[in-house]
């Protein structure tokens, strides 16, 4: 409560003092302490060495080897993808994989492959996705030379917003997601208070920004929010085609 105070009084200061120079250019005076806070002092982590390192206060997920934080959504076992290299490889028909751990607000870096030998078109190259709190689909899909749905390729909010740019690498190529994610949140009746919100970079470039998501994931018909709790399992789609996985960490926020 003390934070909050001092955070509101220090607000009320700055924009005081922000007029007061658009105002008339007034003189500098006063305590400029009045507009420090130093208290709580801001956690100090380790950066890793390259952006696609997890930071110290990272959870990591796969890191090449262990999928031991994963379990099968079908019926809750070891997953039964495969581990070749340092990959995590989608076993087609398997089913999809989950976190055994919940997650909310949260950074999350993935990196994913999708085949090398092109087979399909539109929606049946290198498919899967990522479903954020085990609802919210950001795509994954070869979509380099690649035309299907705008709001079905790599890197949309599957059915609902198509990426600003398409970033693709090509086939065979890792690939990184960057994603920010705000969870919803709901009244009490289960209405909706807050929506979702995600922002995403696909191999650097800013894809989604702060982009609204309307609902859990739809193949057919409109999205729409069922109250969910805070938070929801970190889900990897089976969608029958090998796409692979590596250097997947997350921080809760
Ligand atoms: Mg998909």
């Amino acid at each position: 409560m003390i934070i909050r105070l001092s955070q509101i009084v220090m607000s009320a200061c700055l924009s005081f003092a922000v007029s007061a120079v658009f105002a008339q250019e007034a003189p500098r005076k006063g305590d400029p302490k009045l507009t420090e806070y130093w208290d709580p002092p801001v956690r100090v982590i380790t950066p890793g060495k390259t952006a696609a390192d997890a930071p110290s206060d990272a959870i990591v997920l796969f890191d090449g080897k262990d999928a031991s934080k994963w379990k099968a959504q079908k019926g809750g076992g070891p997953v039964k993808w495969k581990i070749e290299g340092n990959a995590l490889v989608v076993e087609g028909g398997t089913g999809g994989i989950e976190t055994k751990e919940g997650f909310g607000d949260c950074q999350l870096h993935i990196e994913w492959r999708t085949p090398a030998v092109v087979k399909g078109e539109s929606q049946g190259r290198g498919n899967s996705g990522i479903f954020l709190m085990g609802k919210y689909e950001l795509q994954i899909l070869d979509s380099y030379n690649n035309r299907t749905y705008s709001n079905g390729q790599a890197a949309s909010i599957y059915k609902q917003t198509p990426p600003l740019v398409n970033a693709s690498r090509g086939p065979g190529e890792w690939q990184t997601y960057d994603i920010l994610f705000t969870a919803p949140t709901f009244q009490e009746d289960g209405t909706v208070r807050t929506p979702a919100r995600i922002t995403v970079f696909h191999n650097g470039v800013l894809v989604q920004n702060n982009t609204t998501i309307w609902g859990s994931t739809q193949y057919i018909g409109t999205p729409n929010y069922e109250k969910h709790s805070n938070k929801e399992p970190l889900v990897l789609q089976d969608h029958g085609n090998p796409t692979a996985f590596r250097n997947i960490w997350i921080r809760p926020l």
